[in-house]
């Protein structure tokens, strides 16, 4: 097995077990409950949950998804969310190595799961993960010269400046709310890591990916029936398609178009 093999397991490793703190994140934040404490129970029977049922996606496929104590069935959204956690901290750490940029993007990643699964579950975007989320990803341009301050600036005005002003308009057009406040906070945060480039590909893709879904949802479900879809998931969506193949995409975009005159 060649060297970098290992690496590349411990890094799907790390993820996971990242992954299994993120869950404690997803449940507790929106209840405004500690994230240290108390150590992990069931919800049904209060059983406090040993180190050996709660290793990452392997416990719950062992458990066959149900409590040890009160057989209860323990959400998919466990093994979910540590699986994709694994599989971003792995592709990260295949793609950018063991650099700044990499820890960078594995928190960044880390809190676009978070921010995935609470907004789904509640349609709400924790101020707790955008705000400081700002300022980490401002601080963080001063150390990656390829970010750089201010472009990282720019892209925080950029991002939140252009969502609120969609909220603005769609609202005077509508008299209703139609984005909440926390994506306006979400796209600055992006913004900050990604600087203003960025800013255009997330909101065209996560708009794109969006609108087919929220279309496909309202044509499925009954006509009374009316189903929130939060944007959140998009945009972090975006986010990370902007990671991975954003600056491929754009340049072919380009091409395309005949701007790069390449
Ligand atoms: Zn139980």
């Amino acid at each position: 097995m060649p060297p970098i093999v290992i690496f590349y397991i411990f890094a799907f490793i790390f993820g996971a077990v990242v992954g299994s703190f993120l869950n404690v994140c997803i449940c507790r934040l929106p209840k405004k409950e500690s994230i240290v404490f108390p150590p992990s129970h069931c919800p049904g029977c209060d059983y406090r949950i040993p180190w050996y049922d709660n290793i990452p996606i392997l416990s719950y496929l062992i458990l066959r998804g149900k409590c040890r104590s009160c057989k209860s069935p323990i959400s998919l959204q466990y093994p979910l969310v540590e699986l994709l956690n694994a599989l971003l901290t792995l592709f990260l750490f295949m793609r950018f190595g063991p650099t700044l940029p990499f820890a960078v993007l594995f928190l960044f990643c880390s809190a676009m799961v978070v921010v995935t699964f609470i907004d789904l579950e509640h349609q709400i975007i924790p101020d707790v993960i955008s705000l400081p989320g700002i300022v980490a990803g401002f601080v963080f341009s001063f150390f990656i010269p390829q970010l750089g301050w201010l472009n990282s600036l720019i892209g925080i005005v950029a991002g939140g400046g252009s969502l609120w002003l969609v909220a603005s308009g769609y609202e005077l057009l509508t008299k209703k709310e139609g984005m909440g406040g926390g994506d306006i906070k979400l796209l600055a945060m992006m913004g900050a890591f990604f600087g203003w480039k960025a800013i255009p590909f997330i909101i065209f893709v996560s708009s794109l990916v969006g609108s087919v879904i929220g279309v496909t949802v309202m044509l499925m479900q009954k006509k009374d029936a009316k189903l929130a879809i939060p944007f959140g998931p998009f945009l972090a969506l975006g986010a990370v398609l902007y990671i991975f193949f954003g600056s491929q995409l754009i340049s072919w975009y380009l091409s395309l178009s005949g701007i790069s005159g390449g």
